[in-house]
């Protein structure tokens, strides 16, 4: 089979526009760097095109610059989608690495152009410099493959050995030919077929890049919607998905679940004297506070204003109670600094104990709260146990 290689260049060069346009537009909201590396694989793309249409119009422009800009475009190209990945991946990002494998590239080109002109040497030559490009992208895509979020990592990968597949492919026939080609436009099914092939790698490539911005912007999301935005530890929907994997296990382990619900002492006059910003503060340093005391597996949430529920895995009602006394005592003795002043906050504590055998939290959540209600009437700034 043999295509028009100028043809080919042309549409390649098309797509490569419509791709850029595409990643550019199609993406506008996320994580800086994963929007920066869309945008810059983006640029990528258009300097790949600009390639493509230097060797469509290779009857009307010097063959030498076709060479020499040509094989600069594609070596940049490549250059950027190295950073461009890595900024994806929030991985160290190569810019040097990258733009020396760009430079050097470019000057053996040069020379295989100019000064010893060797058509099948310079194609060696550009593919070995080619396949450690797409080496440094799979070492960054590397590790990740295999789980369920990070399918668009293997689309990838798929695409970076796929293009090193066919850079050894079209060495190894150049190579086994009778008499060698004399340039890429030299009709021949060889080149054809890798004019062909080159083209469409962008267009998986471009595919992985979007698949990988959704799934880092559907993890961003997915976190977000389970954190209080205010003080950083779960909330309500953090709270309850958390107690229904903690539940499983406890189940599996025949063990019980700590309950501690925690809420602050007239928290209000807090807020009156100093003001919400100042209470803002104050809500972060009682979060620390109660942080502090737990143990590795233990887990806090904001279940409303200046109330927080703990779980504690696998503990008894003494361990329990000594956990609740601890952090009450903590917080009553943290002299919280409130523009300028030093002031006193308690918390009250109702416990309760959820076990494995419960269909779910609820009830345990609803035995702390009534604990708390009992701590509120005995005076504030104590522990209260429900029975089970
Ligand atoms: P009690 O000892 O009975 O718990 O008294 P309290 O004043 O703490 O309780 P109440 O429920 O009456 O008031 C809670 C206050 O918490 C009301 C509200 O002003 C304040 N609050 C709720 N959410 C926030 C928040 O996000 N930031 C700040 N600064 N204050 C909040
Ligand atoms: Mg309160
Ligand atoms: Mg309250």
């Amino acid at each position: 089979m043999q295509l028009n290689v100028e043809t080919l260049a042309l549409i390649n060069g098309g797509q490569a526009v419509a791709l850029a346009l595409m990643l550019w537009f199609g993406a506008h909201d996320g994580s800086r760097y994963a929007l920066n590396g869309l945008r810059l694989r983006a640029g990528a793309l258009v300097v790949e095109a600009c390639g493509d249409f230097l060797l469509a119009s290779d009857v009307h422009v010097s063959p030498l610059v076709v060479l020499l800009f040509g094989n600069g475009f594609n070596l940049v190209a490549q250059a950027l989608t190295i950073v461009a990945l890595r900024m994806v991946l929030r991985r160290s990002l190569l810019w040097r690495t990258s733009l020396t494998l760009c430079a050097v590239g470019w000057l053996g080109a040069a020379w295989l152009s100019v000064i010893h002109p060797n058509y099948p040497e310079r194609v060696l030559w550009g593919s070995v410099i080619l396949v450690c490009n797409n080496a440094l992208n799979i070492a960054a895509l590397w590790g990740g493959c295999g789980k369920r979020e990070t399918r668009a990592q293997c689309v990838l990968l798929w695409a970076y050995v796929l293009a090193i597949a066919l850079l050894v492919w079209r060495n190894v026939s150049m190579w086994m030919l009778p008499t060698p080609l004399q340039s890429i436009s030299a009709p021949s099914s060889i080149n054809s077929l890798y004019v062909l092939l080159i083209g469409i790698q962008p267009l998986l490539a471009s595919v992985g890049f979007l698949l990988l911005y959704n799934e880092i912007l559907q993890r961003e999301l997915f976190k977000l919607a389970r954190i209080d935005p205010l003080t950083g530890v779960n909330n309500r929907l953090g709270l309850l998905e958390a107690s229904e994997t903690l539940l499983a296990r406890a189940r599996a382990k025949h063990e019980s679940i700590g309950v501690l619900l925690i809420d602050a002492d007239h928290f209000k006059s807090i807020n009156d004297r100093f003001g919400h910003d100042d209470g803002d503060r104050v809500l972060l340093e009682l979060v620390a506070n109660i942080r502090s005391m737990l143990r590795a597996g233990d887990m806090v949430g904001r279940v409303g204003g200046e109330e927080f529920l703990v779980f504690s895995p696998a503990v008894q009602t003494s361990d329990l109670l000594a956990l609740a006394e601890r952090i009450r005592v903590a917080i009553e003795r943290t002299s919280f600094s409130i523009a300028g002043e030093s002031y006193a906050l308690t918390v009250s504590i109702g416990a309760a104990i959820a076990h494995g055998n419960e269909p779910d939290m609820m009830g345990a959540r609803r035995r702390a709260d009534m604990a708390l209600y009992d701590a509120k009437r005995a005076g504030r700034n104590c522990v209260r146990i429900a029975a089970s």
